[in-house]
């Protein structure tokens, strides 16, 4: 029984969906409407990466929502079909013959194994989207939840009124540093290049605020304080000045790393960590499925991960009629 410890029988369903983010969460509505038995395996936040979204804007149909609540209605929409969302952190997945110890026997069950369960199904669909990337500085884990932290909507509170930095270009950053700027009195978003990598119309109202200020071409390259954060230097990489700058808090929004060597066995990586799909989110082997941020691909959006989540639960529910 592989790596499990777990003597009792597994549970079975159709469809195993691990990851409860927009593509997982997509994914399970659209295979539970199909008449699939679907369970959603998620580890963190229902929600995914948006749950700590303080505002989407850009989800057709939804002009303006936060992103906790977005993944809310995503789960009750799944579960109204009956799909079965469960927190559980999965440690192990591996494919077995449906008859134990027969190889030959040309059907492969999935098999997935959590701390306290152990669960079995004829399709498994990767939604596990991607974590936070370190900024990659000295004494960054020492001083993360002392100042240093990747989700100014989790902690931008503990920091209201008070001067605060954000590291990074893409929408993360914007979106935070937008955040922050209503709570704190001062706002300085720092990043590497001379222009953001986020939506420029995102960072055009964002430089219109007289409390945020713009640190461009710009690189943090120390953390000051002990035990708690009080500043940062940063170091301007055209011509190489030095500033150190008094901050309370510094939030890190550089991106993010997907998570999915688990699953080595069962699909290809890239050489970024991705898991190698086409846009039919097939992978290596059959009844393997990959879909949203944790698939190799050129756009990660929500709509992008809703798509992959729909085409990936009506190719899961095709093979599992033809199982
Ligand atoms: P991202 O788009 O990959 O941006 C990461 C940023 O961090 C880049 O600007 C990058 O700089 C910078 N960076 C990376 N490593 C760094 C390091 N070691 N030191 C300093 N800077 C570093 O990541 P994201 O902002 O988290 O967004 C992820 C995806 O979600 C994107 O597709 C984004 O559009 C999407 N998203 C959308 C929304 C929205 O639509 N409202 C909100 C949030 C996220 P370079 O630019 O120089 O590479």
């Amino acid at each position: 029984m592989g790596e499990n410890e777990n003597t009792k029988a597994a549970e079975s369903f159709d469809l195993i969906i691990i990851g409860g983010g927009t593509a997982g969460l997509t994914a399970a509505l659209y295979a539970a409407r199909a008449g699939v038995s679907v369970l959603v395996l998620e580890s963190g936040s229902i929600g995914g990466q948006i749950a700590v979204s303080p505002e989407v804007e850009n989800y057709p149909g939804i002009p303006k929502i936060s992103g906790a609540e977005l993944g809310m209605i995503l789960k009750k929409q799944a579960e109204s079909f009956g799909a079965i969302v469960r927190l559980e952190s999965v440690k192990y997945v591996e494919n077995v013959p449906e008859v134990e110890g027969d190889e030959a026997c040309g059907r492969m069950l999935k098999r997935v194994a959590t701390r306290r369960h152990l669960y079995t199904s004829k399709a498994l669909i990767l939604a596990t989207g991607a974590a936070n990337r370190r900024l990659g500085v000295a004494r960054e884990q020492e001083l993360t939840g002392s100042g240093v932290s990747y989700c100014a909507v989790c902690d931008g509170a503990f920091f209201r009124g008070k001067d605060v930095a954000v590291v990074g270009g893409g929408n993360t950053a914007l979106d935070d540093a937008s955040y922050l700027a209503d709570i704190c009195s001062k706002v300085y978003l720092i990043h590497r290049r001379d222009e953001f990598r986020g939506n420029p119309e995102t960072a055009e109202k964002l430089s219109a605020k007289p409390q945020v200020e713009m640190v461009m071409s710009s690189q943090v390259t120390e953390l000051l304080g002990s035990p708690v954060l009080t500043g940062i230097s940063v170091e301007n990489r055209v011509t190489g000045e030095v500033r150190q700058i008094p901050v309370s808090a510094l939030f890190v929004a550089v991106g993010q790393q997907p998570q999915n060597e688990m699953f080595r066995s069962l699909v290809d990586l890239t050489p970024g960590g991705y898991i190698a799909a086409g846009e039919d989110c097939m992978t290596r082997t059959p009844g393997v499925f990959a879909a949203g941020d944790c698939r190799d691909k050129k756009v990660r959006q929500l709509t992008t991960a809703a798509s992959d989540g729909a085409v990936a639960a009506l190719a899961a529910a095709d093979y599992i009629r033809s199982f």
